[in-house]
């Protein structure tokens, strides 16, 4: 197929909305989608419906006409991504206790609290003021590779270790205003409804998450360095469309700049690293020395 030709589609979407009997909404949501012919990972939970799916223009558009005809998702906003081919292999639809996993013990419903919404452009001016803190609310992994200028790196390797994270680090500027964002905005819904039941005064999230930033006609994802950190076979994507376009990750061997994301060739480390080109093959896609070693020997037993 000609590269050029994008008959496919990825949708990224999500809605915080209670659902009831959401294990049987999950059974015959799988069933939905398989029938439609599309690959992808949704999540569904009581708490709502998070989900990113790919397949050609016409099954994407049938499914959202028929999620949008379902009354609890009316009004439920489709992030779309042209693709020439499906981003996923298989099709899952799983039953979860939350959307996003989140270690905090009191119950958090961003349709009751959360933090302000901003849009593209009402963010990009924020960023630019002086006095506020930029946080990133993604993994240390996803930051990597691309993330907005001066925003603070979280240390954590997963989302339900925010909670700790920003008491032991951010605690002592709670009257500063936070601006918080992650790649299509749910992390955020549930991190600062968070942050206000800590304390902080002033907080506000990305709505729509830098993949609606990057989309924006007017910002065209001006101060987002990098690229953007996907969950599916893309990996990554563009987002800052100006000339101001650079790349931030570094390989892990040889420190040059590189936005490269590979898995360990041992599957028993598998381990995510960026890795160039060169390095790849110098190391044959192993992350260390010692991987190698481990692999060969098993090879040879
Ligand atoms: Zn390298
Ligand atoms: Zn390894």
């Amino acid at each position: 197929m000609n590269s050029n030709e994008k008959n496919y589609r990825i949708l990224l979407y999500y809605k915080f909305v209670k659902i009831d009997n959401a294990e049987q909404f999950a059974a015959e949501h799988l069933e939905f989608c398989k029938n439609l012919g599309l690959k992808g990972r949704i999540l569904v939970s009581e708490e709502g419906i998070n989900g990113t799916v790919s397949g050609t223009v016409e099954q994407t558009d049938r499914y959202m006409d028929e999620l949008r005809s379902n009354p609890l998702f009316e009004d439920i906003v489709f992030k779309i991504d042209e693709a020439g081919g499906h981003a996923f292999k298989k099709m899952f639809v799983r039953l979860k206790k939350e959307l996003v996993t989140f270690r905090y013990d009191k119950p958090l419903d961003p349709n009751k609290l959360s933090g302000k919404r901003l849009s593209p452009k009402e963010f990009y001016e924020k960023l630019q003021q002086d006095d506020v803190i930029v946080l990133d609310g993604r993994n240390d992994y996803e930051y990597d590779i691309g993330h907005f200028r001066n925003a603070i790196r979280p240390d954590v390797e997963a989302f339900r270790d925010f909670p700790a994270w920003i008491r032991a680090n951010l605690a002592e500027h709670k009257d500063k205003t936070i601006l918080t964002y992650c790649t299509g905005g749910i992390r955020c819904e549930k991190l600062t409804g968070f942050m206000l039941q800590e304390g902080f005064k002033d907080v506000a999230q990305l709505e729509g998450g830098i993949v609606t930033y990057g989309k924006d006609p007017e910002v065209r994802g001006r101060l987002f360095d990098g690229k953007c950190y996907v969950f599916d076979e893309r990996i990554s994507v563009p987002i800052n469309r100006t000339e101001e376009d650079v790349v931030v990750g570094k390989c892990y061997h040889c420190g040059k700049p590189s936005d490269r994301y590979i898995n360990c060739a041992d599957d028993y480390c598998h381990r995510q690293h960026i890795c160039c080109e060169e390095c790849e093959e110098e190391h044959r896609g192993y992350c260390s020395a010692k991987c190698e070693e481990a692999d060969l020997a098993r090879m040879e037993a």
